[in-house]
C-alpha cells in the first residue's frame, strides 16, 4: 500500500493528530493510498516553517536566476517521472489517460514558464513621471509573503503547479493544501521538491479537510495571501474569513459557461467542439461548456447531430486508451449530479440522451453518470443556472445575437464562454459583450500559462497566469527619490517652511 506523510519544513512527518485516511480510486472504489491528514496544529507548523523561510530571506532574497533554476529542475524532474505521475493521477482522480498525460505535461511546462518569470525584472522606473533634476519614481514588485494555496480535486497536480509556479517565481513561500480527495500526486510533488533540494520551509504540502486544515490556513495570521481554487460557495466563505486581517486573495471559482452556436457556424466543427467543451473530464471542469445556446435556424439539425455523436462517446475505465468519459470523483458527487438530473426531469425538460447511471456491469463499482443532454431548457431553471459539475449539458435556443448575449450573461457566473461562427467580425462583436474572463471563438478549453485566466462576477477574484497572474503574488511599492530640488522650490515650502521662517522672524 502506498503511504504518504505530510511535508513540513523539509521533512516528511506524521500528522500531529495521528489521523490517516484512504484515498479511493473513482473507477472501482479500491484504495489507492493511505495519507496523513493535516490537523490545525500541522497547518500551524507548516505556516511557521513557511514564515521562517520567507522572513529569513532564504527564498525571497535568493538571486532570481537561482530561484528560476530550482523551478526549472522541478519541471524537468516532473517530465522524467511523467509515466508514474500519469498513472497515479488516473488512479487517484479518475482522469482518463489522455487527460492525465496532458495534465502532467502542462504541470512541468508551468514550472518552466514560471521559472522564466522568476528571472524577470521586478523593479521598473516610471519613465512617464520621473523627471531628472526633480525626482525619480520607481515601482518595486515585492513578494507578498507566505501564501496559503488551497486547490480542488479535478486537476490535482496541474492546480498545484498553477499555484506554486507564480508564488515561487514571485519569491513567496507556500503552504499548499491539496484536496482531501486527491492528495497522491501533490505528495509525489513534495518528493520531487525535496529531491531538488529546495530550502526547507519554502514549500510545505499538507492535505486535509476544508473546514479543518483549510480554514486553519485561511484564519492563520502568519499567512499573507490565500490563493484558492474551488467552488463559489467555499470561495465566499474564504472571502469572509480573509476579511479579518485583509489577507490578499485570489479566488478561482465555479462556472456555468455559455457556448453560443451561430447560424453560420461550421456545424461539424461546432459539434465536436461543443462535445469536447462539455464532456472533457466528465464535465468536471470549471470552464466546461455547460450551457449550449443554438440559433433557432439551425437548432433542430444541430442538436440531433450532436446527440448522435454524443452516443458514440465511450464511458469506461480511465486507464483504457479508448475511454472518452471516466468516472466522477466520488459517490457524493455522483448523487449530487443525479439530483440535478432529477430536477431537470421534474421541470419537464426533454432528456435527449442519458439521464441515469450506466448499466454496464464492469463499471458498477465506480462513480459513473451517463452523458446526459437536456433540450429546450429555460435559462432561468435550476439546471441552467447552477453549476452541476458532471456530464450534464443543457441546450436552449435563441433567435438573435442580442438574445444570445442576454442569455449567456444571465447567470451569476462569468468564467468562460464561446462563440462558433465563420464570421469572425460577428463572433468578436458577441465576444466583446460577454461577461466572462475567457472567450473562445471556434475553440474550447485552451488555456495558456502566459494569458490571464479568471472569472467575472461570482466566478472569481483576480487572475492567474502570465505577468498579470504573477503580480497577484506581489505587493507593489512606489518609491519616490528626490533628485536634489532646492528647498525653496519644493511644493510644500510656502505652507510649511516659509511660515516657520516668518514666525521665527517675528
Ligand atoms: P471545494 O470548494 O469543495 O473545495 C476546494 C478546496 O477547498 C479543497 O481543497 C477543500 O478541502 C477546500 N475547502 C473546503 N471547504 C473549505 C473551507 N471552509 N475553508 C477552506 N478550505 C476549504 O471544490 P471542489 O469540489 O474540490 O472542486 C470543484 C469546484 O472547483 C467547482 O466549483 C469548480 O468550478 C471549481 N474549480 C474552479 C476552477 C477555476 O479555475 N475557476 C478550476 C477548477 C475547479
Amino acid at each position: 500500500m502506498r503511504e504518504y506523510k505530510l511535508y513540513i519544513d523539509g521533512k516528511f512527518v506524521d500528522s500531529r493528530s495521528g489521523r490517516v485516511d484512504d484515498t479511493l480510486n473513482p473507477f472501482d472504489g479500491s484504495v489507492v493510498a493511505r495519507f496523513a491528514v493535516a490537523s490545525r496544529e500541522d497547518v500551524n507548523a507548516a505556516v511557521s516553517a513557511a514564515r521562517k523561510a520567507f522572513d529569513s530571506g532564504v527564498w525571497p532574497g535568493m538571486p532570481a536566476a537561482d530561484r528560476a533554476a530550482y523551478m526549472k529542475k522541478i519541471g524537468d524532474r516532473i517530465n522524467e517521472k511523467a509515466a508514474q505521475l500519469v498513472e497515479l493521477e488516473v488512479l487517484d482522480s479518475g482522469s482518463t489517460l489522455k487527460k492525465a498525460r496532458e495534465d502532467i505535461f502542462l504541470t512541468a511546462r508551468a514550472f518552466n514558464i514560471f521559472s522564466r518569470l522568476a528571472a524577470g525584472e521586478n523593479e521598473r522606473e516610471m519613465t512617464d513621471i520621473s523627471k531628472p533634476g526633480f525626482a525619480r519614481n520607481y515601482l518595486r514588485y515585492e513578494p507578498v509573503g507566505v501564501v496559503g494555496a488551497i486547490i480542488p480535486w479535478n486537476f490535482p497536480l496541474k492546480m498545484a503547479a498553477w499555484k506554486l509556479g507564480p508564488a515561487l517565481a514571485a519569491g513567496c513561500t507556500v503552504v499548499l493544501k491539496p484536496s482531501e480527495l486527491t492528495p497522491v500526486t501533490a505528495m509525489e510533488l513534495a518528493k520531487i521538491i525535496d529531491e531538488v533540494g529546495l530550502p526547507a520551509g519554502v514549500v510545505n504540502i499538507v492535505p486535509g479537510y476544508g473546514p479543518d486544515a483549510g480554514e486553519a490556513l485561511v484564519r492563520h495570521p502568519g499567512v499573507d495571501k490565500i490563493a484558492f481554487t474551488g467552488s463559489t460557495a467555499v470561495g465566499k466563505k474564504i472571502m469572509e474569513l480573509a476579511a479579518n486581517d485583509f489577507k490578499r486573495l485570489t479566488l478561482e471559482c465555479g462556472g456555468k459557461s455559455a457556448n453560443i452556436v451561430l447560424d453560420d457556424a461550421d456545424m461539424d466543427l461546432a459539434i465536436d467542439g461543443s462535445l469536447y467543451g462539455m464532456f472533457y473530464h466528465s464535465g468536471q471542469c470549471c470552464e466546461a461548456a455547460t450551457r449550449l445556446l443554438v440559433h433557432e435556424k439551425v437548432y433542430d439539425g444541430f442538436v440531433s447531430a450532436l446527440v448522435e455523436k454524443a452516443k458514440r462517446m465511450k464511458l469506461g475505465d480511465p486507464m483504457d486508451e479508448s475511454t472518452d468519459i471516466g468516472p466522477l470523483i466520488s459517490k457524493k458527487q455522483e448523487s449530487r449530479v443525479f439530483g440535478y438530473i432529477e430536477s431537470g426531469r421534474k421541470d419537464g425538460f426533454k432528456v435527449a440522451l442519458g439521464g441515469g447511471a450506466t448499466c454496464l456491469p464492469e463499471l458498477s463499482k465506480g462513480n459513473f453518470v451517463e452523458p446526459t443532454i437536456f433540450l429546450d431548457v429555460d435559462n432561468r431553471s435550476k439546471i441552467a443556472q447552477e453549476e452541476i459539475f458532471g456530464p450534464v449539458l443543457v441546450v436552449s435556443r435563441f433567435s438573435s445575437d442580442e438574445e444570445a448575449v442576454r442569455l449567456a450573461n444571465d447567470v451569476v457566473y462569468g468564467l468562460a464562454a464561446g462563440v462558433w461562427s465563420k464570421d469572425i467580425v460577428r463572433a468578436r462583436k458577441i465576444a466583446e459583450k460577454l461577461k466572462a474572463g475567457t472567450v473562445w471563438i471556434n475553440e474550447w478549453h485552451l488555456l495558456n500559462e502566459r494569458a490571464p485566466f479568471g472569472g467575472y462576477k461570482q466566478s472569481g477574484v483576480g487572475r492567474e497566469f502570465g505577468r498579470i497572474g504573477l503580480e497577484e503574488y506581489m505587493e507593489i511599492k512606489h518609491i519616490h527619490v528626490d533628485d536634489g530640488v532646492p528647498r525653496q522650490k519644493r511644493s510644500w515650502y510656502d505652507t510649511v517652511v516659509s511660515k516657520g521662517e516668518e514666525g521665527s522672524k517675528q
